[in-house]
């Protein structure tokens, strides 16, 4: 077996011992077999272990190296506490990781560090390991992606759904934002779209926008020009054109991306990014159709009734007929209607009020 420690040097000067407090996290064994070795570590004297002194500990945010003097040989040693490969994440990436994982960030992640009385990681660890992590995820979206289209490929050309040799695929796409709009507010400075296989529900295109970089405002309140920078701005207009922004984009690129044509688009009742898409024209041979999506339609339906029964206008007698049984009931009985029966422009009258 191969360890990392080191003999640093022979014949040093003699050195006070340091006190290392705190915990650390180690890979236990390892560490036990670097000991092990360590225990033997000149025969000729018959030095053991009990000989040794840490002298020295060199942090490196969550990894640390022990140096380790001998009282006996003056030899010094240096120990690791977590072992260096390059087919796995180290412990920086790792809490890195974990804190990107439940939507946190270095101050949260080095409060609970702190909490078990282990050491923080430093803002550049962060930042280095963080823009790591970063281009690996792109690489595994990218390649899941890549598979995603050639399971929704080979299930296209089993039901025929080719067009000129090329496999046409249906697909779902929405948009979320970073701040809920309630049906109102659509300010948020991020959006997220994507575009998902309706034969696998596996993810074939995801894109992020946003209109807000932090440099380039503080630059522009100054009214300079930023310094050079990362800039995560992509997107200039309203909060809602990042979803056409993104899911045109989708589409554009999937014949080079994918060699598929995304050829029916399942959306919600916003008729605007379908517009987009249609005016883009991203098929020379092939028109890009519609299906509404019935969980939209059925969410639009029922918040309609919600709405008529605060509606002050129409008098209550007449409002009470909408009890929540009776709302229920109605939704229950639109979603067994199969979607392709209903009109594009369907239109539902409750009292002479449009819903
Ligand atoms: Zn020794
Ligand atoms: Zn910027």
């Amino acid at each position: 077996m191969c360890f990392n420690f080191q003999i640093l040097e022979a014949e040093v000067p003699f050195e006070t011992s340091v006190v290392i407090e705190g915990r650390r996290i180690i890979d236990i064994q390892f560490f036990i077999d670097q000991i092990k070795t360590l225990n033997n570590h000149n025969t000729a004297t018959g030095c053991t272990f009990d000989n040794l002194n840490i002298i020295k500990e060199r942090k490196d945010s969550l990894k640390s190296s022990f140096t380790f003097l001998c009282n006996m040989c003056n030899m010094q040693f240096q120990l690791f506490s977590t072992q260096s490969s390059a087919a796995k994440m180290d412990v920086n990436q790792g809490a890195v990781t974990g804190a990107l994982m439940i939507g946190s960030g270095k101050s949260n992640l080095n409060e609970l560090l702190a909490s078990i009385d282990l050491l923080t990681i430093t803002q550049f660890t962060y930042e280095k390991c963080h823009d790591e992590i970063a281009t690996w995820w792109q690489l595994a979206a990218e390649n899941s992606m890549q598979a995603a289209a050639q399971e929704e490929t080979s299930k296209a050309i089993s039901c025929g759904d080719v067009k000129d040799g090329i496999p046409v695929l249906t697909v779902i796409a929405d948009c979320c934002w970073s701040e809920r709009s309630y049906q109102t507010n659509y300010s948020a400075a991020s959006g997220v779209a994507d575009i998902i296989g309706y034969r696998t529900g596996k993810v074939l295109y995801i894109g992020v926008k946003n209109k807000y970089c932090v440099v380039c405002a503080r630059a522009a309140v100054k009214s300079v020009l930023p310094a050079s920078h990362k800039c995560f701005k992509n997107h200039t207009g309203s909060s809602t054109s990042m979803e056409q922004s993104v899911i045109v984009e989708g589409f554009k690129t999937s014949l080079a991306r994918q060699n598929v044509i995304y050829g029916t688009l399942i959306a919600d009742g916003d008729a605007s990014t379908y517009k987009k898409i249609f005016e883009s024209r991203p098929y020379p041979n092939y028109q890009v159709q519609k299906i509404e999506c019935s969980n939209h339609l059925l969410r639009n339906y029922s918040g309609k009734i919600i709405n008529l029964c605060k509606d002050t206008s129409i008098p209550l007698q007449e409002r009470r007929f909408l009890t929540a049984d009776r709302q229920k009931r109605l939704r229950t009985c639109w979603h067994g209607w199969h979607a392709d029966a209903w009109p594009s422009n369907m239109l539902f009258v409750f009292e002479g009020h449009k819903i």
